[in-house]
């Protein structure tokens, strides 16, 4: 029998015994628990969208400084659209309240990170005592933790909790691997020299499922010579002490995609859900008030002319790299819609430098505080994107099918850099130093190089199909829900 109709067998079995599942269990009820930044909350929502459809109960758990964000973008209603099965409850993040100037700001990740894994445990315990007297809600059945709020498995909560992974599996399974980083002395760095005498350029090719990469490749903490360094720490913690806790892994991506890397995962994690590319939720998760005038200007610029740039909701750039960008846009003589995030420069106003060029070139650019990324990678107008080469932003244009000129900033997006350009071959990198001729020349060559775009339509149709009736990820979604109906840890399969 050929595969794809055995998957389709598999897949009809699988719903109907869910139907089964559904029709004689009380409701179940998941905890959700996003790492407090964009780039994480965005993910759980979509989550928390296709559960909420399969009939399940959500509680949301954000930061109050991301609470008050969300209040602020969105309205104090912002959660109502999703429905009555969808609570979101609140926890501090342990930092102290920010000052009224910096209410609005991603918040520093190294902090972030450590001090909710050092002290979220004690409200979150409260909150899941809280849940179980609520005579409102049903019991909770299971926890959806991200891999980075690890205080989920520091204690028994006597429900299975399964570890959501934001990142690409590239990019997951080389955070997992930062203990033998360590032990086999990549890591940390012998001195600073090390960053710019040729090491980074070592090839680390004995981690199964990894194709092509180089030390420089992998998520960035690497590249320290302090052996105490936050996040390596937090890391290696997650690697060797939380991932090993939980009852299953959840990731945002599909078989296609990072095939050999989820071969590889799944012989450590054999509970492992590759679920994307997630569709969008209806409900926003936008820190920040979206601007959709944007979508107007589109309107009126020729098919597939304009290319879209933006660095996500973390990246921080320097004021020489914000003009060589600036410059290099100009020089190319394509159209851009730039997203300038209020944020963007530490120390200055971003979008008054990026708005004195745009309007040097006159209608050809358009700048944007933030923006509906998702529907502008969607346009017709949008042609291909300068992208930072955050997970949710490579995925975006995986399923728009748009090829990307990468500047990967911090973290793992390095390593989507790496699988976009030499993996996937939808990428072109910005090498070294930004200069407005490499920007002007990277922007040259995606907005014309055809194979670039064919290759990026062919990965758009691999992600829909994916996503589609019968698709790998459709198939592991089923699995999903049915793992996260069963109360009872041990059942999990
Ligand atoms: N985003 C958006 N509008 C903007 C900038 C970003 O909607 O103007 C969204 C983008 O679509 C993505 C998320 O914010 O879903 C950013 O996540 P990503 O993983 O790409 O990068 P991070 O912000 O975590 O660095």
């Amino acid at each position: 029998m050929p595969i794809h109709r055995i998957r389709a067998a598999d897949a009809r079995g699988i719903q109907k015994y869910m139907s089964s599942l559904i029709a004689a269990e009380p409701q179940p009820h998941a905890v959700l628990v996003p790492v407090p930044a964009q780039g994480h909350i965005t993910p759980f929502l979509r989550l928390a969208t296709l559960l909420l459809a399969r009939r399940f109960h959500v509680t949301f758990v954000l930061t109050e400084y991301n609470a008050r964000r969300l209040a602020r973008s969105r309205g104090h209603e912002w959660a109502a659209a999703a429905g009555p099965s969808f609570s979101v409850e609140t926890i501090p993040d342990g930092l102290p309240p920010p000052p009224s100037d910096k209410q609005d700001v991603t918040q520093d990740v190294p902090a972030v990170a450590l001090s909710v894994r050092s002290t979220c445990l004690g409200p979150f315990r409260d909150l899941m005592a809280r849940l179980g007297r609520a005579p409102d809600v049903p019991p909770v059945t299971s926890i959806v933790s991200d891999g980075g709020m690890g205080f989920t498995v520091d204690e028994d909560f006597d429900v299975p909790v399964f570890f959501f992974f934001t990142h690409s599996a590239c990019g997951g399974w080389s955070y997992l691997h930062y203990p033998d980083l360590i032990s086999r002395g990549y890591t940390p760095l012998k001195d600073e020299s090390f960053l710019t005498n040729g090491y980074l350029d070592t090839p680390i090719d004995w981690i199964p499922g990894l194709e092509n990469l180089r030390l420089r490749d992998f998520p960035t903490f690497v590249r320290t010579t302090d052996p105490d360094d936050v996040m390596l720490n937090l890391i290696v913690r997650r690697a060797t002490v939380d991932a090993p806790r939980c009852a299953g892994l959840i990731l945002n991506t599909f078989a296609a995609l990072e095939g050999p890397v989820l071969a590889a995962i799944r012989s450590k994690y054999p509970n492992l859900y590759a679920i994307g590319p997630l569709p969008s939720s209806p409900v926003s998760s936008s820190l920040w008030k979206v601007e959709v005038d944007c979508l107007r200007w589109l309107d009126a610029q020729p098919d597939a002319s304009v290319l879209h740039v933006n660095f996500g909701s973390i990246t921080v750039v320097t004021k020489s790299q914000l003009k060589e960008f600036a410059w290099g846009l100009a020089r190319s003589g394509h159209r851009f819609l730039w997203a300038v995030r209020p944020d963007l420069l530490r120390d200055g106003d971003a979008a008054a430098i990026v708005k004195e060029m745009a309007a040097k070139v006159g209608d050809r650019g358009a700048v944007v505080g933030w923006c509906d990324q998702q529907r502008v990678l969607a346009h017709p107008a949008t042609a291909a994107f300068l992208s930072h080469c955050g997970w949710n932003s490579t995925l975006e244009s995986v399923v728009e099918g748009r090829p990307v000129v990468c500047w990967p900033f911090f973290a793992e997006q390095q390593t989507n850099c790496r699988y976009l350009c030499a993996t996937w071959r939808i990428g072109v990198e910005i090498s070294g130093e930004v200069t407005q001729e490499e920007v002007e020349r990277c922007v040259r060559t995606v907005m014309a190089d055809e194979e670039l775009k064919r290759r990026a339509a062919e990965w758009k149709e691999k992600a829909r199909d994916a996503t589609g009736p019968g698709g790998s990820s459709t198939t592991d979604l089923d699995r999903l829900v049915v793992s996260l109906m069963q109360t009872s840890k041990r059942s999990v399969s």
